[in-house]
């Protein structure tokens, strides 16, 4: 069982699996809506993650969705159409997100050069493909 929260606390969250795959997401899209030079996203079949507290705010656009805290703007999750049953949950939310061990780095097109990446650690230029997690 993991936990989570936005910076201010408004929400919290529970992501009800034993063990955690987390993907750096280099794209575009992540670095502007999440401020960072990269994002770390953990895959999360949508059945184990509940909302314990708070509203998330949903930000929609070509398919996909990004939810945040609407009090302190912390990006908490991101989803896609095309995987209904898939959620994405920011990593540096997670509570004990010292624990987690990166898996892989997506998107390495949009990878700004000044950002190191761990060369043991596979790479996709695009969308790292969604592991097997059930
Ligand atoms: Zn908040
Ligand atoms: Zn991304």
């Amino acid at each position: 069982m993991w936990t989570g929260r936005c910076h201010c606390g408004s929400i919290r969250y529970e992501l009800s699996l034993p063990n955690l795959y987390l993907t750096l997401c280099h794209c575009e899209d992540c670095r502007r809506s999440g401020g960072g030079p990269y994002q770390g996203w953990i895959f999360v079949p949508r059945k184990y993650f509940h909302l314990l507290a708070g509203e998330l705010k949903v930000h929609r656009y070509e398919g996909r969705e990004r939810s945040f805290c609407s009090d302190c703007g912390s990006p908490v999750t991101f989803a896609e159409s095309a995987f209904p049953d898939l959620v994405e949950v920011s990593a540096g939310t997670l509570d004990e997100a010292a624990k987690l061990v990166p898996r892989d780095n997506g998107w390495m097109q949009d990878h700004l050069p000044w950002v190191p990446v761990d060369a043991a650690l596979p790479q996709f230029l695009h969308t790292a493909p969604t592991p097997c997690l059930d």
